[in-house]
């Protein structure tokens, strides 16, 4: 029986001793295996797992290491369980929460700062002085489930109630797994140095942030709101998601494209989502003379950048991690308005079980993969769900 000093459970939720859980061994390399049912401290909830998202940052931690960062190190062979994108069921909470409750549908973002910091108390809980310190001596007690701790590919987690948004009941499994996605698209536009409603806005790379970044802006009232990417289908879901224009820049020029859609002048707004390497360049040309551009994605090698341009037209360049500030909480806001419809970048749906196969979709992007979806239940073994 699950039963830890102080924890509440419900008999209407049994909770097993121990559940399924993918564990990571060398780089590439999954496996299925018991692992203890987590136990939940003071502020912490376990929820189940009902469905899980696979990111792109997933597959740079599984396959390549950074930017997880597991007792100091890369988390190849650590026992460490990836994945961060997840919703689920509450079902049991820690010492003195009641916040919520036994049986509430709730969705996860994913950094709980040490809540001691710089950062921190400012609500930049992303950007934690100490991520990744919750061990040993100098434990702060960091979380960032599938990042610094455990994560979602398994059947149950504990999360800080700070990490929790409460969900409602028309929202699907599948569309509450992509609300920490919205919320990193929400925390770009409207952080730092934030879009003011109505600008005009370029979002480049139409990946899942790219997308619903697209979604986010124009549900902020941006226009007009244009998308630029090599790929067409994804660009018409872009439309979909209500970009106003749409440039493959495989047929014409991008920074010309955006000057001839926005009358001939550059953008307030760039939202960079593609992490190609000339993308902060084309960027600068993009931008009216004191516009903005945050980077929401990384190229993998270093690349130049031209620094006379940025200074000469008082542009403002910035990088942003995750989804602080609440942001999923407002994204949340949105989605359960249906200011937009997130699931039109769900594709695939697979069972737990078939964890490989649901990141093999992802990775090599079968069947025009977009947001890969696993469930522990509600899915038959075998069959994969082709999303609407
Ligand atoms: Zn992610
Ligand atoms: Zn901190």
């Amino acid at each position: 029986m699950y039963a830890p000093a102080g924890v509440k459970t419900n008999k209407e939720h049994p909770i097993p001793e121990t559940m399924k859980a993918w564990v990571l061994g060398n780089p590439g390399e999954l496996t299925l295996k018991s692992k203890p049912v987590p136990e939940p401290k003071k502020a912490e909830v376990l929820v189940r797992i009902d469905a899980v998202a696979i990111c792109a940052t997933d597959l740079e931690i599984i396959y390549h290491g950074p930017p997880a960062s597991i007792q100091g190190g890369y988390a190849f062979n650590k026992n460490f369980t990836p994945g961060h994108e997840y919703m689920g069921t509450i079902v049991a909470l820690g010492p003195g929460v009641d916040e919520y409750r036994i049986g509430q549908r709730v969705t996860v973002e994913i950094h709980a700062g040490c809540g001691q910091c710089k950062r921190c108390r400012e609500g930049m809980y992303t950007a934690c002085h100490n991520y990744g310190l919750n061990y040993g001596e100098v434990d702060k007690g960091h979380r960032a489930n599938g990042f610094t701790t455990d994560g979602g590919f398994c059947e149950y987690q504990i999360n800080n109630i700070n990490t929790l948004v409460a969900i409602p009941d028309d929202m699907s499994d599948e569309e509450a797994t992509l609300v920490v996605t919205a919320g990193t698209a929400m925390y770009g536009l409207t952080e730092l140095g934030g879009l003011v409603a109505g600008e005009s806005v370029v979002v480049t790379g139409p990946g899942p942030i790219g997308l619903l970044g697209v979604a986010v802006a124009k549900a902020m009232g941006a226009s007009p709101v244009i998308l630029t990417g090599t790929r067409d289908n994804r660009l018409a879901i872009g439309r979909e998601l209500g970009a106003d224009h749409v440039v493959n820049v495989r047929n014409e020029d991008a920074v010309e494209a955006v000057r001839r859609l926005n009358g001939g002048k550059g953008v307030d707004y760039v939202l960079e989502c593609s992490g190609a390497p000339n993308a902060v360049n084309e960027a600068i040309r993009m931008v009216n003379r004191g516009g903005k551009i945050c980077l929401a994605a990384f190229p993998h090698e270093e690349t130049p950048v031209n620094v006379a341009d940025i200074v000469r037209n008082n542009i403002y360049l910035y990088g942003i991690r995750g989804e602080g500030k609440s942001a999923t909480h407002r994204a949340e806001a949105f989605m359960s308005q249906k200011r937009f419809d997130a699931t039109k970048i769900h594709t695939h749906t697979f069972p737990l079980d078939d964890l490989p196969t649901a990141i093999r979709y992802a990775k090599d992007r079968v069947e025009d993969a977009i947001k890969v979806v696993v469930k522990a239940r509600g899915v038959s073994a075998a069959h994969k769900v082709a999303a609407e």
